[in-house]
């Protein structure tokens, strides 16, 4: 009975350590963490509304109550329904979904997100600044008590009237990892988006830093009149002119995924990650570009990491998953040298 028991727990001891050495390290490339004083910047206009005045405060408290319910219901209909009426339907509570927004980013902070790093397995992630909301050099102050959990991606918002001298501190002190830029959230529109960006762009492709765009149409547009600036042909100039330079496509275009399969099928230096997707439409990019063109993004605090990595996890062969969540991130961020290099897949497997 001993020698059975004892041969048991030598079984069980191997599978745990089998377990661990081939437990993914996950690298979320897509979070976000608030700056304190972002809130009372972001998009003042559309905060002087009746609606952000009188209703916001008594409806907040509310759904800091409801969240476990509401916030997974409608992320299951945004990754689910993104055609053409969902689209139309979605843009008339472009307050609502500011007001959630601004709700999520102030709830879940860095230290939720730590917590959810260790529950879910995953090592590191990139934290992505969206200035004004979130400023670059509060995020790099936040992390410094987390050495190796985090990158940052830095960011500019239009109104700065030197990009370029405001992001090159940051570079040169190695500070950031990347750029992110988001169109609606720093104020671009999509005729300036390349005159506006191009400097700052070119900055970090002679450092050799990826850069991050967000793609997709967020109901927000329908308050700030910004319609088009995240579309993929706005962003397309911008990649072709640099071609050197890691382009990182966010949320895989959201409602335009076809386009960015085919902008990244067209440029080779564009990879996709996976936030606001479900599984059927990971399995397509991957199908399309092969699993090193594609990186696993949950877009935290707007998005839950468990939510993402089932969508990522459930549309992917093992190997695959651990290129996608794990060794494109690092090779990117320069955490190893042993994950193989991004390949050109034939168009003819879309
Ligand atoms: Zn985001």
């Amino acid at each position: 009975m001993l020698c059975k028991y004892s041969a048991w727990s030598t079984v069980v001891v191997w599978a745990q350590v089998i377990f661990v050495i081939k437990k993914v390290e996950i690298v979320d490339f897509h979070t976000h963490i608030m700056s304190l004083a972002g809130v009372e910047e972001i998009f003042p206009e559309a905060r002087q509304t009746m609606f952000f005045k009188h209703v916001v405060p008594i409806v907040e408290p509310i759904a800091d109550l409801t969240e476990g319910i509401h916030d997974q219901l409608l992320r299951h209909i945004a990754i689910n329904f993104n055609n053409d009426i969902s689209r139309f339907v979605y843009s008339r509570f472009g307050g609502i979904f500011l007001m959630e927004a601004l709700r999520l980013f102030k709830r879940h902070g860095l230290e939720r997100l730590i917590h959810n790093m260790d529950k879910l397995g995953v090592a590191h992630s990139v934290i992505y600044s969206l200035e004004p909301l979130t400023k670059t050099k509060d995020l790099i102050e936040q992390v410094q008590a987390y050495p190796g959990r985090f990158s940052i991606f830095g960011s500019v918002c239009r109104a700065e009237p030197d990009p370029v001298g405001y992001l090159s501190p940051f570079i040169e002190s190695k500070a950031i990892k990347g750029i992110k830029i988001h169109p609606m959230v720093g104020g671009y529109h999509a005729d300036d988006l390349f005159d506006a960006t191009k400097d700052f762009v070119a900055l970090a492709s002679e450092h050799n830093l990826p850069v991050a765009i967000h793609t997709g149409h967020i109901p927000i547009e329908s308050l700030t009149g910004q319609a088009a600036c995240s579309k993929i042909s706005a962003i397309e100039p911008i990649i072709k002119a640099f071609p050197d330079c890691t382009f990182i496509l966010n949320h895989l275009g959201w409602e335009s995924w076809r386009a960015a399969i085919e902008v990244a099928q067209k440029n080779p230096h564009v990879m996709l990650e996976t936030s606001w997707q479900p599984a059927r439409i990971v399995r397509r990019a991957v199908d399309a570009l092969g699993p090193e063109r594609i990186l696993f993004g949950s877009d935290y605090p707007m998005f839950q990491p468990w939510q993402a990595i089932r969508e990522v996890k459930s549309a992917l062969s093992a190997k695959e998953f651990e290129i996608v969540a794990s060794k494109n991130g690092k090779r990117l961020l320069g955490l190893t040298d042993t994950a193989p290099a991004p390949r050109v897949v034939s168009e003819k497997r879309s």
